[in-house]
């Protein structure tokens, strides 16, 4: 047998494919005809609010749980039959989740253990991972004499020993503070780059989830309302769900018309110009409304100073409130009189119900 090289390989190239998934928990669908596909050596971020099925995803795709519809494939493989076991997964969950007798070395080993791999192998083999996440010197510690973020660093490095075909992290930094957190996050990125290792990442957080991922597929209700790049989601939200979900977004009531949003006076460009005619609540990002000489008339609410940017809410005349974002030399106060005016960029738009559309709308 040739002997393995000290540094991880992992077998890049490795597609998964959800088609048509379901899942039901008495009567209730957690997975509702879920489609996703993996591309080989991507990290796709599953995002979405608590109960939209994320945890349940990729515990089908472990074999964690049975479907009751639909396929997964694995290399256009279907794995539906295999036991987890046989699935070749790595996997990182959010609570530490080391075995507390053994140290950070031997939690590495255990995979390799299962396998029946030789000692010393597995001693160097468990010692790569380690180095691969920063650990190389913690070998000996138990769980209890490392911080959270290195608890999870074992963790990742126990998941790739074994060189797994798909890595799976379920909230994984959730525990952990907000510094480590991003350390973390973009240690992983760097990690999964390196090792093009094809990955599902679930995520409640969407800062998280746009940073770490080539593809973000936000999740609502058991099945996925929109998958892209974080650019694509964030630029272009195909619904107000998701620009409400991706980044910050104003809800202004207007009327689409011409195949424009009209907001407040304005005509603004539809993201998605195929939309019906009439009243539409229009998602305006506050990136997307600037302070001007003359326009609409507004009066600041409060503003705050969040280093790189600041963020003002304004009042219109109508009452509705409004969240600008803006550079730090602009200094509005409070109770002060402004002009606003929209930039113009596209606008996603989702339509009002009759009996809830504002009567004084303008
Ligand atoms: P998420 O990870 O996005 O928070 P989950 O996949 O954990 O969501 O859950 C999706 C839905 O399925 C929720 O309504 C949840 O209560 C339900 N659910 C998940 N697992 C179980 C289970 N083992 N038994 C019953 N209901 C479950
Ligand atoms: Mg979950």
């Amino acid at each position: 047998m040739i002997s393995q090289p000290p540094l991880l390989q992992t077998r890049s190239g490795t597609v998964v494919e959800f088609t048509g998934v379901v899942k039901e928990f008495s009567g209730l669908r957690a997975l509702d005809g879920f489609n996703l596909t993996l591309h080989a050596g991507e990290c796709v971020a599953l995002l979405g609010p608590s109960g939209s099925g994320k945890t349940t995803a990729l515990r089908v795709l472990a074999g964690l749980e049975s479907t009751d519809a639909g396929s997964i494939t694995i290399d256009g493989i279907d794995v539906s039959a295999l036991a987890t076991s046989k699935r070749d997964m790595g996997m990182v969950f959010q609570s530490y989740s080391l075995f507390p007798h053994l140290s950070a070395g031997e939690n590495v080993e255990f995979g390799l253990r299962m396998r029946k791999i030789k000692p010393a192998e597995r001693r160097s083999r468990a010692s790569a991972a380690l180095a691969l996440v920063g650990l190389e010197h913690h070998f000996d510690r138990f769980a209890h004499q490392l911080s959270g973020g290195q608890q999870q660093r074992v963790a990742l490095a126990r998941a790739l020993v074994t060189e797994p075909r798909v890595l799976l992290l379920d909230e994984p930094l959730s525990a952990l503070d907000a510094k480590v957190r991003v350390q973390l996050r973009d240690e992983i990125r760097r990690i999964q780059t390196e090792l093009g290792i094809t990955t599902l990442f679930v995520t409640h957080d969407q800062d998280e989830a746009l940073a770490i991922a080539d593809r973000v597929a936000v999740m609502r209700s058991g099945n996925i309302e929109q998958v892209g790049t974080p650019e694509e989601l964030y630029s272009r939200p195909a619904t107000p769900f998701i620009a409400d979900f991706v980044g910050l977004s104003n809800r202004v009531v207007g009327i689409v018309r011409d195949a424009h949003a009209e907001v407040h006076g304005t005509r603004l460009p539809l993201i998605d110009p195929a939309v019906t005619e009439g009243p539409v609540r229009v998602s305006v990002r506050p990136e997307d409304i600037e302070f001007a000489a003359e326009g609409l008339a507004a009066f600041v609410v409060a503003s705050s100073f969040l280093g790189s940017l600041r963020r003002t809410t304004v009042r219109l005349p109508d009452g509705s409130i409004v969240l600008l974002q803006h550079g730090v030399r602009i200094h509005p106060k409070s109770g002060e009189s402004v002009f606003l005016k929209f930039t113009g960029a596209p606008v996603s738009t989702e339509p009002l119900e009759a009996a809830s559309v504002a009567p004084h709308q303008s």
